[in-house]
């Protein structure tokens, strides 16, 4: 598989346009990713929107009711196979806005779990991984990395360590959601009943067995950025990953990309953001990407 060197702008219709839906396709769907470098085929779980966070910036649309409200495997493998081989094919080429960049979408750089909701919630989690790296396996993708983009509430559960298992042997890779660096400030963006300490329980325990990518999302909150006292906070979460034997490969900052639900909650503008990332690099040592 060819590496895109393209540079992939923001301003591009096809890389703002993170729809979920694409046709008739209930679990998959493609989009043009900054953050994978090219063409990522979607894989969502969570057709249901069910989420353990309430990101003050999600985009899920929660107004409107969810759809399928459990994995149908079959259903799974026919639509994924089918998306892949389109893509391969150059039918993705001819489509509205892909056909604007042609030349990134028969590389397909991932496939990620990654949808309406968080994909660690579906029950067998690890039955979904094995159906994807199947038709993964089967299509002779084996430069295609496997994504798993998660909140990390769920790293913990047997099905889930199962999973990740199998991503392992099919080029894994987990990127851990890590948006605050103290209780408070993660109640504020993520609003959840999940205790901040269990999520860097987990992401330390999954990073123990496999490097990880840290997804930090930086942006104003009633105006302010993340207080400098958050930030110190934040990169010592790191630190201590590190220090407790965690792997971490990569720290990706990035900010709000379209309009939030909460009128509070805004984007940082790219000196903000690439300030934030220049302190992350100076305490933790850590290669950080950044994405405004
Ligand atoms: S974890 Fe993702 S899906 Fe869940 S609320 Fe946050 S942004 Fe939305």
């Amino acid at each position: 598989m060819a590496n895109a060197p393209v540079e992939i702008k923001n301003t591009w219709a096809v890389v703002q346009d993170h729809t979920r839906v694409f046709q008739d396709l209930v679990y998959v769907y493609p989009v043009i990713s900054r953050r994978s470098r090219g063409l990522s085929v979607g894989v969502n779980l969570n057709p249901d929107k069910r989420c353990n966070f309430d990101c003050v910036y999600c985009e899920v649309d929660r107004k409107t009711p969810g759809r399928a409200a459990s994995v149908d495997l079959g259903q799974l493998r026919t639509e994924l196979t089918w998306l892949l081989r389109y893509a391969l094919d150059g039918g993705l080429a001819t489509q509205p806005k892909f056909d604007q960049v042609p030349e990134l979408t028969r590389a397909i750089r991932d496939i990620a779990f990654s949808g309406d909701g968080e994909p660690t919630m579906v029950p067998d989690f690890d039955e979904c991984v094995r159906v994807v790296a199947e038709v993964k396996q089967e299509l002779g993708l084996d430069g295609t990395k496997l994504v798993l983009i998660t909140d990390s509430a769920g790293l913990d559960k047997a099905s889930v360590r199962r999973g990740l298992e199998r991503m392992d042997a099919c080029e894994g890779e987990i990127w851990c959601k890590l948006d605050a660096g103290t209780e408070a400030y993660y109640q504020l963006v993520n609003r959840s009943a999940v205790k901040f300490d269990r999520i860097l329980k987990n992401i330390t325990g999954t990073a123990r067995t496999r490097p990880v990518v840290i997804q930090s999302l930086f942006l104003r909150t009633h105006g302010a950025p993340m207080p400098p006292e958050e930030l110190a906070a934040y990169c010592e979460r790191l630190t201590t990953i590190l220090r407790d034997g965690g792997k971490i490969r990569e720290v990706h900052a990035y900010t709000v990309a379209r309009p939030t639900p909460e009128s509070w909650a805004t984007k940082l503008s790219k000196d903000e953001l690439e300030a934030i990332a220049t302190t992350i690099r100076a305490r933790t040592g850590l290669p950080v990407s950044t994405f405004d």
